[in-house]
């Protein structure tokens, strides 16, 4: 599809005050409260002119995240413009079915008057906040707020302070694409966030991390507003011995060292048997060399730590185990090496908490039994993922543990199957989106009863 749309007239972009902020909110609810999300046309319009707005813009947004993140280009259009653009397209192609009301077989009825019917229909809940991390700035607050717009809401899209040029480019776009009486993008921090989080939304979407996460929902319980929350959490390998090393190696690279680890799906540490984990750090400095050269901080298809802040916490965590290959940084450049830690244990501080960079932790155990009890010692992680040719490894990891998502032989992929629910369990958060599951999320499935009148009463 390449519809092009014509852009509505440009917006400042300005510093809100809590006033502002709660005026913004009337004007979104009293849009909702005329019904002109509702219309299923409305909500197609809206969604091609989201997706104008990638392809229409495709090296301001691509600069963007340059700038933020030094995200390589193929990085930014695949996982930022061309991701989004397969949901929003997903979800045209389906949009009238999903919506379409569901019927109670009539057998579910006895016991009610002839001719009586039930089933659900979605309604959209109103006016919901999308709040967005910085790692993947453009796809983390547009996919939610496509799933916002495609349910029929008025929507607040407040994008990451610590990406401001993805922050000032969204906010600038953002009016001039969508229907700027239902969608709106405040910018800001702390403050911006506390004010709005002071008011009634109908449903708020947070992706990022816990602590914050838990400021979201005890905000959210004043209004007994529901919350979907994306987090984060230490996600596993396990890799089996009889699993094809080389393509292991490259798949784990490619996934743990992408955008510079910081990726809420990305590979937290890998859990293997002491040969298997010898012949992957062979493996692995192979496939890093294959990615970026044998000097990644030269290579354009490398990007950088975010800021100092997270330079500094995850240039402390590179004590742990014995460096494999990587360990260097340069903190003026926001540089850390693709890095692979052996002999790492349980009580490591690499192991402590999430670690959001590119090292690589490989821990030693004995097999899959140790694996599995290993995994669930901890917190119920984001994904978890299994190279493995044995279908009872496969069986016994989904039965025996629990993690938002479940992937086996090419970590991360499943996030990008728009009919697979995406979220977390646990510490990694609770509710889902993408595709169909987004409707659920930012709907009401209301329950409907039709008795014929005129019959008597069955009391
Ligand atoms: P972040 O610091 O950008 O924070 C996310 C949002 O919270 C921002 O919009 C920010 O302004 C807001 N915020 C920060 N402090 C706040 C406060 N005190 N009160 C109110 N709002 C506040 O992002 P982050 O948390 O550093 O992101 C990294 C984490 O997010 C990791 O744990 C990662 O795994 C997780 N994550 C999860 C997903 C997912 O889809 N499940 C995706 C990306 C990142």
């Amino acid at each position: 599809m390449t519809t092009s749309v014509t852009p509505h007239a440009p917006t400042e972009a300005a510093t809100l005050t809590e006033e502002d902020i709660a005026a913004l909110v009337t004007r979104l609810r009293a849009t909702f409260a005329t019904g002109r999300t509702r219309p299923l046309a409305w909500r197609e319009e809206q969604l091609t002119r989201l997706r104008a707005l990638f392809t229409e813009n495709r090296e301001a947004i691509a600069d963007a995240l340059y700038s933020d993140l030094r995200k390589p280009r193929p990085e930014a259009n695949g996982a930022e413009i061309d991701l989004p653009v397969q949901e929003i397209d997903h979800t045209l192609a389906h949009l009238a079915q999903w919506l379409a009301p569901r019927h109670l077989d009539p057998k579910a009825l006895a016991g009610l008057p002839e001719g009586s019917t039930a089933g659900t229909q979605y309604e959209p809940l109103g006016t919901v906040l999308v709040i967005a991390p910085w790692n993947y700035p453009v796809q983390l607050s547009l996919v939610p707020v496509a799933g916002a717009l495609a349910a029929g809401n008025t929507v607040i899209l407040k994008p990451s302070e610590l990406a401001p040029a993805t922050s000032a480019l969204m906010a600038r776009l953002v009016p001039r694409y969508l229907d700027p009486e239902a969608v709106a993008v405040v910018e800001g921090g702390v403050p911006e966030t506390t004010a709005l989080l002071a008011q009634r939304f109908d449903h708020i979407f947070y992706t990022g991390n816990g602590t914050v996460g838990r400021i979201v929902m005890r905000a959210a319980a004043e209004h007994l507003t529901p919350v979907t929350l994306e987090l984060g959490g230490k996600s596993p390998v396990f890799v089996d011995r009889d699993a094809d090393i080389t393509t292991v190696a490259r798949r784990l690279a490619d996934a743990k060292f992408r955008n510079a680890g910081q990726t809420c799906v990305a590979p937290d540490y890998v859990l293997t048997d002491p040969a298997t984990a010898r012949a992957l750090e062979v493996a692995l400095a192979e496939a890093v060399e294959g990615m970026f050269g044998p000097d990644p901080q030269a290579s354009e298809a490398y990007g950088r730590m975010v800021n100092e802040r997270h330079f500094d916490r995850v240039s402390a965590l590179l004590g742990s185990g014995t460096t494999v290959f990587g360990g260097r940084t340069d903190r003026d450049d926001l540089y850390i090496a693709p890095t692979v830690l052996a002999g790492v244990r349980g009580d490591d501080p690499v192991m402590g908490e999430e670690i959001f960079g590119p090292v690589l932790p490989l821990v030693e155990v004995a097999g899959l039994d140790e694996a599995i009890a290993f995994i669930n010692d901890r917190d119920k992680p984001l994904a978890l993922y299994g190279f493995t040719e044995n279908e009872t490894t496969r069986r016994r990891l989904a039965a025996e543990t629990s993690s938002g998502g479940l992937g086996f032989g090419l970590p991360m992929a499943h996030l990008r199957v728009p009919e697979l629910p995406f979220g977390g369990v646990g510490e990694s958060g609770m509710g889902s989106y993408h595709g169909p599951h987004s409707i659920a999320a930012f709907s009401h499935r209301r329950a409907r009863l039709d008795v014929p009148l005129g019959q008597a009463s069955p009391r």
